[in-house]
């Protein structure tokens, strides 16, 4: 098999327009895209000639004989996927270019946020002639999740931060970091300045578990723990009692097995990556042996990829286990995985994976001493509870029940799904079914918190077209002022002054 697809894919898909013989899927224009959990190379009809290696930002992709022993699931996991043959053309469909009609206008685009979703944008934005894009950032520091989201181990998908940098550099675009809009600058006063506004602000927020105790000292949400170790400023002060032998992680989805093994790994791998200073002393200094990671339905319903799997097990140091009950019946690859992990481990580290096991109430009276858990049965895609308890005793719970968004300002919200009501981007205010002018989203404020890093280029791709069309149909308003105030006003509303 020539070449093959890792754990650090980012579903960008750049590597799938590269490709002479087509052999990388899904592609974007592929109903399965949206749920792959990776892209994966056809072993057949691969050609070898590595110019998928190029292209991917985040070193993705290595012939076979360049795969360290921790990646050799990934050859079975490529070509497991085209176990069912594939009908594809010869080469992947690939979007036109943007067409603009031209008007005396250069297109002006502001977008809110810097990570992943907005700066697809901007380089979508920045291929018509004349344009000029406004990154609006609230932190001083730009790529959102993509900083301050990706575990600081996961170096190679971090490494997507150059390609975002390359962005930045490209002429037309300006970063204004440490600008709140809503803040420092209003929608209005953007509105006056550039045809349209794209939100690509993210989902902020955790959702919250609603049991009895959650709210005990040594109980945090999964996400605080890792903008705290990514150094996010507004983290820096938090603090995590490590000084328990367990902790327990509510969720398992990928961003629980990544505060599992940040917990559980030794702190020296971490040493020289980009974690937060603060936070590696802390981890030098904790006594957690083992991690649990419960999910409330059975294996096969794990929220975590089977990708991020298989660099879990490959982690130095640290077991993973799952016990031989948990596993015993289903089938699929994640299961065929989970049942080649041992029951019990040797290292001392280890990340133990529960299931059918939904969370009752934490226990403890002025810090949290365990969590009490309701057994429960398989009952098709969900489960039925059984009425058996089961308790962890631990001093340190984390929720990993998936990220949330927040209300924006001026904009119409979701409140059942947590993002703006848009249609292919374009906002639509529920109470009129109208689009609001000039006003777009993109990223996880428009679509809910799923997918990957490189998932959001197609997300940005969509409302970038929306708005495109709607510049050439005359439904954007001509900005009535420049841009070259922004500075000044912004700078001065930061120190408190109100012009
Ligand atoms: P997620 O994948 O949506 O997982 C959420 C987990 O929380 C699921 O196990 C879910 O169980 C559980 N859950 C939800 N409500 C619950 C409740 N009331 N009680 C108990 N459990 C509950 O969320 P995430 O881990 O935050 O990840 C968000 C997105 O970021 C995903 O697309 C993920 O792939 C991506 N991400 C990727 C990487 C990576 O590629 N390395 C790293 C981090 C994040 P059910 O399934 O039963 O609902």
């Amino acid at each position: 098999m020539p070449h093959v697809v890792t754990q650090s894919c980012c579903s960008d898909a750049a590597c799938v327009f590269t490709c002479p013989v087509n052999c990388i899927h899904p592609t974007p224009d592929e109903p399965d895209f949206a749920t792959a959990e990776m892209l994966y190379i056809d072993p057949e009809a691969c050609v070898d000639c590595g110019a998928c290696v190029s292209a991917c930002p985040v070193d993705a992709i290595k012939p076979h004989t360049k795969l360290a022993e921790g990646e050799l699931d990934f050859l079975a996991i490529n070509a497991g996927f085209y176990a069912a043959p594939r009908e594809r053309p010869l080469l992947a469909p690939v979007l036109p270019t943007l067409r603009v009609r031209e008007r005396p206008q250069a297109l002006r685009v502001a977008i809110v946020g810097s990570g992943p979703a907005a700066m697809y944008a901007a380089d979508e934005l920045l291929t018509v002639p004349g344009a000029e894009v406004g990154v609006f950032e609230r932190l001083p520091v730009p790529y959102g999740l993509a900083r301050m989201g990706v575990a600081p181990d996961h170096r190679r998908t971090r490494q997507v931060s150059r390609q975002f940098d390359a962005i930045r550099a490209e002429e037309g675009l300006s970063l204004y970091l440490d600008v709140e809009v809503g803040t420092h600058v209003t929608h209005e006063e953007l509105l006056a300045r550039y045809h349209a506004v794209i939100y690509a602000v993210g989902a902020s927020a955790d959702r919250r578990l609603d049991v009895p105790g959650v709210e005990l000292p040594g109980a945090a949400s999964a996400t605080e723990f890792v903008a705290w170790y990514n150094g996010h400023p507004d983290f820096a002060d938090r603090t995590f009692d490590l000084s328990h032998r367990r902790a327990v992680v509510i969720g398992n989805g990928n961003v629980a097995l990544d505060v599992a093994r940040i917990l559980t790994v030794d702190p020296e791998v971490l040493a020289g990556t980009d974690i937060s200073p603060a936070a590696l002393e802390v981890l030098r200094g904790s006594a957690v042996e083992e991690v649990v990671v419960v999910g409330r339905r059975g294996p096969e319903r794990s929220a975590f990829t089977l990708p991020e799997l298989v660099g879990l097990r490959s982690t130095p140091g640290v077991d993973v286990v799952v016990p031989a009950e948990d596993v015993r019946s289903g089938s699929g690859a994640k299961l065929d995985l989970l049942r080649d992990l041992p029951a019990e481990g040797a290292c001392g580290r280890r990340v133990r994976l529960r299931y059918l096991l939904s969370p009752v109430r934490v226990l403890g009276s002025d810090h949290v001493e365990g969590v009490e858990f309701e057994r429960n049965e398989p009952d098709g895609d969900g489960v039925r509870p059984t009425g058996r308890m089961e308790t962890l005793e631990t001093g340190l719970l984390l929720t990993s029940i998936g990220y949330r968004g927040r209300p924006v300002r001026d904009l119409p919200f979701d409140e059942a799904s947590g993002t703006v009501p848009n249609e292919g981007g374009r906002v639509v205010d529920p109470g009129t079914g109208r689009a609001v002018p000039g006003t777009f989203v993109t990223g996880w404020i428009k679509r809910g918190p799923t997918g990957f890093i490189g998932t959001n280029k197609s997300c940005a791709l969509e409302t970038v077209r929306a708005l495109v069309d709607d510049y050439n149909a005359g439904r954007l308003a001509d900005p009535v002022r420049d841009t070259a105030d922004l500075p000044g006003l912004t700078g001065r509303r930061r120190h408190g002054l109100t012009a």
